[in-house]
């Protein structure tokens, strides 16, 4: 029996713990193929950082995204939108595009840049802007841009291993270089560089450690346009649960695991944290790479070597975020609909080397991104008359930058966030951050009615993630690619999805993740299906179309 045949009627043929957007992508894929699927979630809303929390305030509701402000791919060739039509949920969604002359807005001391969704006028405004240095810049995009394209077509293994040098010789020359080395060759001044990476608080490594492939990649995945979801960021989760459904899989919710299954050598299925066990003969973890190999699993089960390389990987920066309701209408006023990068010098490495360091940035850095901008119409986002806003910074992993001496998973208890030291750092940090988006929001501070705040420790307790990342494994140079794990592993019918994985982290690389990761167990190319526009799913299963669908209150 192949790892994609089915198993016995009464009984799962596969488990997915957690509800991140890979775990349950990587589902959807496998119940559209007939596999009989159960999806595990130790939170009581699925969506993982794609989710959204409500509040209520004053009896005005607000819905605040957590992981999704702005993703590429989304028009109608994009990856993502060919990943829900392969489970039949592209017209089940709909991507509401940012201002495509300029979805972001780089902010630096003395220069502010407009980053226009097409890769000619980017190339054209960069050389615009610095006159002075227009043949290297002009030289430079034309590389990130061969990079990029390069890149997709092995991607897409429309370029062999073999034939790299021969079709994409760029790709293969600098991909895998630190960018700063190709930066270096062309000659760009620090200022250039740093307009370049403006975005790159997106993947989270610094410069002297960042892929060039990386680097042009995610431009290249915002030069379609940059999207948000219609209706919230857990639009795409609850779409995703509705397809699991509709092909025959099941989702539990509050259904922490607490250990996956090892028999000889195989998985035989999980033991959740109340003791009761479920057999399946393929379980893909969406969870924390480093927790599903040494606690889920046990260090006992795999190879040393593997055990030392997971422990050895570095996780990627977390980010803290800071929610605000603010009583003015920032849409009616006629603010535009981009987000904010604003840095507080053109030196990112050394803002990097204070970081990794264990200290907080000492120079403004700050990414501001609207809600109400991006989806005016959604009734659950903002009380009407207002605006929802969210502001985010890179932070250590450090604990003790929050006054808290150990992690809500190893401490078994969420009593931390009532420590007034772990208060009072949050309203410091947050109240930092309102002054620095003083500069593209000014008088914000005066308009605010909600504030809340979400540290690497909060991120701990609701993802159960390794240093509070969402960003999985550091996506550095030396972590990139094929020496990323799975989807497979040593022991048989266990696999992986998500962040950490070879496709990375961000809503389009856990997507990809989780095909892929369907794609090993059912041992057919679902990404190529997918690329052809075929769908798996019979559609016609799905739910009709409701007015009242609430996607909230679907994911619970
Ligand atoms: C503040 C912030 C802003 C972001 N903005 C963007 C953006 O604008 N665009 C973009 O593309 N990306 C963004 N991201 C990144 C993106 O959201 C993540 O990389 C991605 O959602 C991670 O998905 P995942 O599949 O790895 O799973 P995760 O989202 O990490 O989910 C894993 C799930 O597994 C569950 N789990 C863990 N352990 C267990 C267990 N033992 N038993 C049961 N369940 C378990 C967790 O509860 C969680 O629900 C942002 C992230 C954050 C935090």
């Amino acid at each position: 029996m192949s790892e994609g045949s089915r198993r016995d009627e009464a009984g799962f043929d596969a488990i997915v713990i957690g509800s991140g957007l890979g775990g349950l992508t990587c589902a959807a894929y496998l119940c559209a193929a007939g596999r009989r699927t159960l999806v595990l979630e130790a939170h009581s809303v699925a969506g993982g950082n794609s989710q959204v929390f409500r509040r209520t305030v004053h009896g005005r509701p607000w819905e605040f995204d957590v992981g999704i402000h702005y993703i590429g791919e989304c028009g109608p060739d994009g990856m993502i939108t060919r990943i829900l039509n392969g489970v039949g949920l592209a017209e089940r969604i709909v991507f509401r595009p940012l201002e495509p002359d300029g979805y972001s807005t780089l902010v630096f001391p003395d220069l502010r840049f407009r980053v226009p969704a097409s890769w000619e006028r980017y190339r054209a405004r960069l050389v615009e802007t610095f006159p002075d240095e227009a043949e290297a810049i002009g030289k430079t995009v034309d590389l990130l841009h061969r990079i990029a394209q390069e890149g997709r077509r092995f991607q897409n293994q429309e370029t062999g291993m073999g034939d790299l040098g021969r079709e994409a010789p760029t790709f293969l020359q600098w991909g895998l270089k630190p960018v700063t080395e190709l930066f270096a060759a062309q000659g760009l001044s620090q200022r250039a560089q740093a307009v370049l990476l403006g975005e790159q608080g997106d993947y989270a490594v610094r410069p002297s450690k960042t892929p060039a492939a990386l680097a042009a990649g995610l431009t290249d995945h915002y030069m379609r346009g940059a999207f948000y979801p219609e209706g919230g960021g857990q639009v795409m989760a609850a779409r995703l649960i509705e397809a699991i459904r509709a092909y025959g899989g099941e989702i539990r919710l509050r259904s922490a695991v607490a250990r996956i299954r090892v028999e000889g050598g195989r998985a035989v299925g999980v033991e959740l944290a109340g003791g009761e066990k479920i057999d399946a003969p393929i379980v893909v973890s969406n969870a924390d790479l480093k927790r599903t190999v040494l606690e889920l699993v046990g260090a006992e089960h795999f190879a040393k070597a593997t055990v030392d390389r997971v422990r050895s990987f570095r996780m990627s920066l977390p980010l803290f975020a800071t929610y605000l309701g603010l009583d003015i209408d920032l849409h009616a006023m006629g603010h535009p609909n981009t987000n904010y990068w604003i840095w507080g010098s053109y030196d990112i490495e050394s803002i990097y080397e204070e970081i990794e360091g264990g200290k907080l940035s000492s120079k403004p850095l700050a990414y501001v991104t609207v809600a109400s901008l991006k989806d005016p119409g959604n009734p659950h986002l903002a009380p009407s008359g207002s605006t929802n806003l969210q502001i985010m910074t890179l932070v250590p992993p450090d604990y003790d930058v929050w006054s808290v001496e150990e992690g809500p998973h190893a401490a078994r208890s969420n009593r931390y966030h009532r420590d007034p030291g772990y208060r009072q750092r949050k309203h410091e940090l947050a109240s930092q951050l309102v002054d620095i988006a003083e500069c593209v929001i000014p008088g914000i501070r005066e308009h605010i009615e909600w504030q809340e705040s979400a540290t690497p420790v909060t991120q701990e307790r609701f993802t159960h993630s390794t240093g509070g990342t969402s960003y999985g494994i550091e996506l550095a140079c030396d972590q990139m690619g094929p020496m990323r794990p799975g989807p497979g592993t040593e022991i048989g019918g266990l696999y992986l999805c998500g962040a950490s994985t070879p496709s990375g982290h961000g809503i389009g690389g856990v997507m990809r993740g989780g095909v892929i990761a369907a794609s090993t167990i059912l041992e057919t190319d679902l990404m190529a299906l997918v690329r052809s526009g075929e769908v798996i799913g019979d559609s016609k299963l799905l739910p009709p179309l409701r007015e009242d669908w609430d996607p909230w209150r679907e994911s619970r």
